[in-house]
């Protein structure tokens, strides 16, 4: 399922075989949480260089629930997209809503924040959502450790964690492929007690969960270096909800192969746009004018086609095109970073390349913000 093709220092370059296609990584997917990339057509989706998708299991639970999406053929289907889609276990979101959420055992019994319903989720009723999506990638049901934690809270979270990992295993009887997810909040000695019990229990794949909730760049890091050289190598490596450019890059030398985040599109439609000389925020008065796009050197639809002024007038007039328009940059550059990185494993030069625009992305955040 799983075959690593380069290698350049901890970095590698993989194919991963999935039910709807094969996937290129180290690959970034884009959040499609209620069936839908905001504000993208699935062609729109693809044609900016999206392999897999990610879905939101909580959020469909709720709408439009099981029963509709089984109807229409799985998520796929529904929403229209032949590639590959990951699921994840609802876990992420149901510990958000935190004040409501009671915790036993079993699973969790929550208030729905569409209509305030009593919900119930456990690891065998988020294996058969996944069942029912058609997942090509299915995640473990996990607690996601709040930060902070002490270690004695990070330790019953993470072993509660370990058993239903376990627990989900069992239940899924779906054709996707199954990660387990390591948790341990920023404790190494807790990450990688997690990490023995999921390889142990055996998965397709391993996820890295409950980073980026608010801890420092160096706790992250820390817990990376300690944790990522002694997951399996023949399995792929997921870190869950990450991140910023110099996040992936970071994340990628150190030999993470996926990654998702909302952080592309969301910051898109707050006129925040990625570009290899630095982030440029288009509401900025400077933009009136301007005639170039967003960034010279990309090849995405909008830079193709459109200027910073126009862009800049959208969103004043809070256009839904400009929602789209810099959706399709954000995911294009993400994906071409993505690319950037693959190449360079390839002809083992990561190295180099990393540190360079990781140096370049920090030179232009420092510029951008001081301007
Ligand atoms: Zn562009």
């Amino acid at each position: 399922m799983f075959e690593v093709v380069a290698e350049s220092g901890e970095a590698r370059r993989g194919e991963l075989q999935l039910n709807h296609g094969k996937v290129e990584t180290p690959v970034f997917m884009p959040c499609g949480t209620y069936g839908s990339v905001k504000a993208l057509t699935p062609v729109q989706i693809r044609e900016v260089g999206t392999q897999v998708l990610l879905g939101n299991t909580f959020h469909l639970m709720l709408r439009p629930g099981p029963d509709v999406i089984s109807d229409l053929g799985g998520l796929h289907g529904f929403m229209d997209w032949d590639g590959p889609i990951l699921t994840d276990s609802g876990g992420y979101q149901v510990f958000s809503l935190r004040d409501n959420v009671a915790l036993d055992d079993k699973g969790v019994t929550f208030r729905s924040p569409v209509n305030g319903d009593r919900v119930r989720l456990s690891p065998e009723i988020s294996m058969h959502m996944q069942k029912v999506l058609k997942s090509d990638i299915v995640m473990v049901f996990d607690e996601c450790t709040p930060y902070p934690a002490t270690h004695h809270e990070a330790k019953s979270s993470m072993l509660r964690s370990v058993g239903w990992a376990a627990t989900s295993k069992s239940a899924y009887d779906g054709e996707g492929a199954l990660f387990g997810i390591v948790q341990g909040s920023v404790y190494d000695d807790l990450r990688v007690e997690s990490l023995a019990a999921v390889v142990d229990i055996g998965f397709d794949g391993f996820a890295i969960g409950g980073l980026s909730v608010g801890e420092d760049i160096e706790e992250m890091n820390a817990v990376l270096s300690a944790l990522v050289p002694q997951m399996p190598s023949d399995h792929p490596r997921y870190l869950m909800g990450v991140g910023t450019p110099s996040d992936l890059i970071r994340g990628v030398v150190q030999g993470i192969d996926m990654f998702d985040c909302v952080m592309p599109t969301r910051n898109a439609r707050n006129g925040h746009l990625f570009t290899w000389e630095g982030v440029v925020r288009i509401r900025n008065a400077v933009h009136k004018h301007d005639s170039s796009p967003i960034d010279p050197n990309c090849g995405c639809y909008t830079c193709q086609h459109f200027s910073r002024a126009y862009l800049h007038h959208l969103d004043r007039c809070r256009e839904m095109l400009a929602c789209t328009l810099m959706s399709i940059h954000n995911l294009h550059f993400y994906h071409e970073l993505m690319t950037a990185l693959r190449k360079r494993i390839s002809e083992n030069t990561l190295s180099d390349f990393a540190s360079r625009l990781l140096a370049q992305f920090a030179d232009a955040n420092r510029v951008n913000s001081s301007a």
